[in-house]
Formats: structure tokens, C-alpha cells, sequence
């Protein structure tokens, strides 16, 4: 029986860039289109030995896989790691835009460090990968653009405005992206994840009381796993996505049709 995780090569011969992808939501993507038949490169900033790791354990399992240091805000570093992608693989056919950061704040202490900080990981940072990936495409014919935005590109996200205005933001860029690469053959999609389990949440995963809140306003009654983002991701990157552009896909366990009854 297929189910999730099983493998159908739904990404054979194909080439796929995941930012972020030393840790959380990155991770589960690059592990699980690996085990789709994708090339990956695995890019990271700090976590360096635990995308190298990913690399060696997927290419002991005989996929094709190469971590890359990059800071996704950074244009000269992000032209320089597609460019050593397209060296090392011939092409690229998919990008995941996952790097993020997240800060609590509230509005009247939000810093002007911390403000430009979040935009140019969370907003600049998908940007440049997109346009420099797109050029790429434009070349080979077409691909698929999926940004993992997140619930807060639509629902406020108090004490953390700089994140809601650049996942805010993240939506707009997905549209527009979408109607002016349709003629080229490139889909542009996003995932709007709600509470997953990974280590930007670490502080709620610590706090039982926050836990419990969650359950309790999660419709599916529990927070996500970067495994059930990664399930979506792979549908938005293969072909049975085909027609499929200009869309938010909500992994999120219903938390954004959470209503209390009066
Ligand atoms: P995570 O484990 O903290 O992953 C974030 C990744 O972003 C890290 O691996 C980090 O890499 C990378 N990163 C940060 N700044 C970077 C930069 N300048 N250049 C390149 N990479 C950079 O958390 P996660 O939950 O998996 O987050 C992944 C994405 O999902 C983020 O965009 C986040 O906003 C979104 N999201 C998460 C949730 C959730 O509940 N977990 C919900 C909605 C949306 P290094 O460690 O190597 O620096």
C-alpha cells in the first residue's frame, strides 16, 4: 500500500535546492526529496554539521545530495551557491524558499536591527532565491517554487510583527511570482505551516502551559510534524502538481479556522 513516506520517484532525474535545510521543516523536506530521486542541495548558515551529515547519510543511501553555506540574505552568497549548484548538477528544477527566523517582540520595543534582520532572511532572502533560481529555469524550460510562508502570512501574530509583515509580504511575492512566471513554465506556491514541531518553536515545546493551549485550539487537536510539511512540499514540487500555481496550501491542523462557540 502506498501511504505517507513511501517512495514513487515522483522526483527522479530532477534537481532541487531547500534553504534551511540543516534542521526542522528544511530538513524533513531535503531527506524526503532525496527519497524521491532529487539531487539536493542541502543549503545552510549555522548548523554546517548537521547539513553535512544530511548529505553523507542520504548519499549512503545512494541519493545525490551536497551541503552548501549560504546566507539567503546575502545576493552575492545566493548567486554564488545557485551557480555552484547548476556546476555540480547540470541544472535546477525546483526550489524550496524555508530559511526563517523568528523574534518575539513586542511592537513599541520591535529595534530597527531586528526589524531589517527578520525582513531580509524572511522576505529579501526568498526573493533573491527565487529570482536567481528563475533566471536558471527560464533556461531549462520551467520548475516549481514552493516558500514556506506560514499561517502569519494571513492571520496577526502578536509580539511578532516583523515575522507577520514578511510572511505577509511572502504572499504577495508568491502572487505576483506566480502570473509572471507562468509563461515560463515555473509554478509558484506556498505552504503555510501553523505549529510544527521543530527548534524555532523551542521555547513553546519547553513550556507545557503553551502545549496545552495549542491542543486545545489545534482542531486536529496537536501540533504538526516537519514530516506532514515535507508530504505537501513533494506534491507542490512534482508533476502531480501540474496545475497547481498562485496558491497558499495550509498545513496547520485547521488552527486557521479556529472559532470558540459563543
Ligand atoms: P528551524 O529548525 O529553526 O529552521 C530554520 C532554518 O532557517 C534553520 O535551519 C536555519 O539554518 C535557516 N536559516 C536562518 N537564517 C538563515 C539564513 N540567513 N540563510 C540560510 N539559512 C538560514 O525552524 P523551522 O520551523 O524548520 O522553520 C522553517 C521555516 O518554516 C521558516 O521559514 C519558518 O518561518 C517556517 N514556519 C515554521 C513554523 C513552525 O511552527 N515550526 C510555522 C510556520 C512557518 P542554520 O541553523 O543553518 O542557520
Amino acid at each position: 500500500m502506498v501511504g505517507p513516506g513511501s517512495s514513487l520517484g515522483d522526483l527522479d532525474g530532477k534537481v532541487a535546492l531547500v534553504t534551511g535545510a540543516g534542521s526542522g521543516i528544511g530538513y524533513a523536506i531535503a531527506e524526503r526529496f532525496a527519497r524521491e530521486g532529487a539531487a539536493v542541495a542541502i543549503n545552510y548558515l549555522d548548523r554546517g554539521d548537521e547539513a553535512q551529515a544530511l548529505a553523507r547519510d542520504l548519499a549512503a543511501a545512494g541519493g545525490k545530495a551536497t551541503a552548501l553555506e549560504a546566507d539567503v540574505s546575502d545576493a552575492v552568497a545566493v548567486t554564488s551557491l545557485v551557480a555552484k549548484i547548476v556546476e555540480r548538477f547540470g541544472r535546477l528544477d525546483v526550489l524550496v524558499n524555508n530559511a526563517g527566523i523568528e523574534k518575539s517582540q513586542p511592537l513599541l520595543e520591535i529595534d530597527e536591527s531586528s526589524w531589517d534582520r527578520t525582513l531580509a532572511v524572511n522576505l529579501k532572502g526568498p526573493f533573491l532565491c527565487l529570482q536567481t533560481v528563475a533566471r536558471q529555469m527560464k533556461e531549462s524550460g520551467g520548475g516549481s517554487i514552493v516558500n514556506i510562508s506560514s499561517i502569519h502570512e494571513d492571520f496577526p501574530f502578536p509580539g511578532y510583527t516583523p515575522y507577520a509583515a514578511a510572511k505577509g509580504g511572502l504572499r504577495m511575492l508568491m502572487r505576483n511570482a506566480a502570473l509572471e512566471l507562468a509563461p515560463l513554465g515555473i509554478r509558484v506556491n506556498n505552504i503555510a505551516p501553523g505549529a510544527i514541531a521543530t527548534p524555532i518553536n523551542a521555547a513553546t515545546l519547553a513550556d507545557p502551559r503553551k502545549v496545552q493551549r495549542l491542543q486545545e485550539i489545534v482542531p486536529l487537536g496537536r501540533m504538526g510534524k516537519p514530516e506532514q510539511v515535507a508530504e505537501v512540499a513533494l506534491f507542490l514540487a512534482s508533476r502531480r502538481s501540474s496545475y497547481v500555481t498562485g496558491s497558499t496550501y495550509y498545513v496547520d491542523g485547521g488552527i486557521i479556522r479556529y472559532a470558540e462557540p459563543l
